[in-house]
């Protein structure tokens, strides 16, 4: 007789303590498409009956009266933990969500350990504001507390390294929270939740509460007495949770999607910009918001870059995300494969020359891979600004190259969709990068490079791509309410 399955078994946290869900969702290993986890599927009852907003709530007073060192010396322990856990939490989550080992052990997760740190130390540096209105024999000064219970609901494409982006600055201003991850990518936060005691997080400052956006995303989304809700995930979902959440006036924070271009001008060092072009096109799978899917290429060299492009596309490689020689492992799941497949379909219908990947190139995967989500880096020519393969995320290995002839072309062009998340411009003319940088819709503008992030600047999108802005002091300023008092002396 077959041996039964045994599968990883996750339950919520909720005041400190591990709480079992009755239901569960299947959770699948995207580099075989096997089912090995099994995820709460929690929803009203959890989140209000078994009391996670009233766990936050009870350990509100306590954990906002401690002095932001006190708390910051509990981040750094937090991050010490998960540094010491390195290595499993990287295995970890390569399996959940596809992504590479080597991707996850580079970035994911000595990324989520610095979040601590970083937001532990910048709690440190903030300063209010004092004015004096002498004639009045007034004083005037400005205090910031913490909002309360932060709900904190995060998306499947950088799993842990989103979660504790919102955890740390949410605590260490003195929230306590309720976390909601993706259902698709929980094991990471399940494992984080085992660190939380050792830390010494108070039970009740965080709880993780597992499950679908349906159901337990919108009952933290609809609950009284959670005042804030820091959101990342697509423009669809923000536009629910901005509905579900007005009648209670909450504050919201929303990191969306992005379509985001990169204007490559024909002085650009072209070597550098192909390599980093690559990169910002294809890492993670082209499952990072901030990932360029629209080139535009200066006429002269458009087809210089489009040979080199292609050939470094071709050298960008696909399959088991264990093997460190893969630049890429799986797509998050089946259905977002086949969405991502569709794309391409549609641009060749549209009479779009694809130059490299889906439909053109073989995978040869290993044999426990064959059902896994892979897919080839794709590059596609020959398709106007109108097609919604232009218009639309598609959050996938799949990126279009367009020639263009003059800088307010470019500009309008790269402006020409309803999202503002990122831009890249490629030059080596200091006037024309800043004139570019300045006319972009975009929250953030690279030049001459990618992802270089300093934490203590804001992040965000514009349009369709978000509200508000997260980062050293514009965290601060979302998890906390600013107070202005006057003292008549
Ligand atoms: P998604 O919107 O489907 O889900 C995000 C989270 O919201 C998940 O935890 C989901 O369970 C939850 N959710 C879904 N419906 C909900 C509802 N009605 N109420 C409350 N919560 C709900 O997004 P996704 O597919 O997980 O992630 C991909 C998207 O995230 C892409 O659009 C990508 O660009 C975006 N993203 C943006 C950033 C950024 O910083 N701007 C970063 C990463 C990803």
């Amino acid at each position: 007789m077959p041996k039964p399955r045994s599968y990883l078994v996750l339950e919520n946290y909720i005041g400190g303590k591990f709480v079992s869900c009755g239901n569960h969702i299947d959770s699948y290993d995207p580099s075989t498409g096997e089912v090995y986890c099994k995820v709460p599927d929690s929803g009203k009852e959890e989140v209000e009956k078994y009391a996670a907003v009233a766990a936050a709530k009870e350990a509100f007073p306590d954990w906002s009266a401690r002095s932001p060192q006190q708390r910051g010396d509990v981040l750094n322990k937090l991050a010490d933990l998960i540094e010491a856990n390195m290595e499993d939490l990287v295995q970890a989550e390569s399996k959940d969500q596809g992504k590479t080992v080597t991707f996850a052990r580079t970035v994911d997760i000595p990324r989520s350990a610095y979040n601590f740190r970083f937001f532990a130390s910048s709690v440190l540096h903030h300063t209010t504001d004092c004015s004096q209105m002498d004639h009045m024999g007034c004083l005037n000064y400005t205090v910031r507390c913490p909002v309360g219970v932060a709900g904190l609901i995060s998306p499947w494409n950088l799993p842990l390294y989103l979660l504790t982006w919102k955890i740390a600055p949410a605590i260490a201003t003195g929230n306590t929270v309720v976390a909601k991850p993706s259902e698709m990518t929980s094991v990471t936060a399940w494992m984080m939740c085992k660190l939380l005691e050792e830390a010494g997080v108070p039970p009740g400052v965080v709880n993780v509460v597992f499950g679908t956006g349906q159901r337990a995303g919108d009952a933290l989304v609809g609950h009284p007495d959670v005042p804030l809700i820091s959101f990342t995930g697509s423009t669809a979902t923000a536009q629910r949770i901005t509905e579900r959440s007005a009648p209670y006036c909450k504050k919201l924070s929303l990191e969306l999607g992005g379509k985001n271009p990169a204007i490559i001008f024909a002085d650009a060092d072209l070597e550098q910009c192909v390599e980093t072009t690559i990169r910002s096109s294809f890492s993670n799978q082209g499952e990072i918001c901030l990932c360029t899917s629209r080139i535009y290429v200066e006429r002269s060299i458009y087809s210089e870059f489009l040979e080199k492009f292609v050939a470094a596309a071709r050298k960008w490689k696909t399959g088991a995300p264990s093997d460190p020689s893969n630049n890429n492992g799986a797509l998050i799941s089946k259905e977002h494969l086949e969405k991502v497949r569709s794309f391409v379909a549609l641009a060749k219908s549209e009479g779009a020359v694809i130059h490299c990947g889906e439909g053109v190139d073989h995978l040869d995967l290993p044999e426990a891979n064959k059902s896994g989500y892979f897919m080839p880096p794709t590059v596609i020519s020959g398709i106007p600004d109108s097609s919604r393969v232009m218009q639309e995320e598609i959050f996938g290995p799949v990126t279009c190259v367009c020639p263009f002839d003059t800088e307010d072309e470019a500009v309008a062009r790269g402006n020409g969709v309803r999202y503002g998340l990122s831009a890249t411009v490629w030059s080596r003319d200091v006037g024309r990068v800043h004139r570019l940088a300045q006319r972009l819709q975009a929250g953030l503008v690279w030049t001459n490079c990618w992802l270089v992030r300093d934490l203590n600047l804001p992040f965000g999108g514009m349009k369709h791509s978000g509200v508000g802005r997260e980062g050293g002091k514009d965290s601060y300023h979302f998890f906390t309410e600013v107070k202005s008092i006057t003292i008549k002396h």
